[in-house]
């Protein structure tokens, strides 16, 4: 999950995202990028406990997951955030 959250590659995007329990690696992207956002490495429990969750994250989760359908899988770099 460390790899996963620091590999700079989206490999959920396209997957039902079960009741946001688990974190993505854009998720933790983010939390690099804007430094006071999405604390969580594995869960999103506490950021959803404590509002931390960048308000940008779900707009964006979704743009992703849209460019990557686009993509479909044309590119060996689709996932990449
Ligand atoms: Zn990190």
């Amino acid at each position: 999950m460390t790899v996963y959250g620091h590999s700079g590659y989206e490999l959920r995007a396209n997957k039902w995202n079960t009741l946001n329990i688990f974190n993505t690696s854009l998720h933790h992207y983010q939390h690099h990028k804007f430094v006071r956002y999405n604390f969580g490495l594995y869960l999103n429990l506490w950021d959803t406990m404590f509002s931390t969750n960048s308000p940008d994250y779900k707009k964006s989760f979704k743009k992703l997951g849209d460019r990557i359908l686009k993509a479909n899988f044309k590119s060996k770099n689709s996932n990449r955030i």
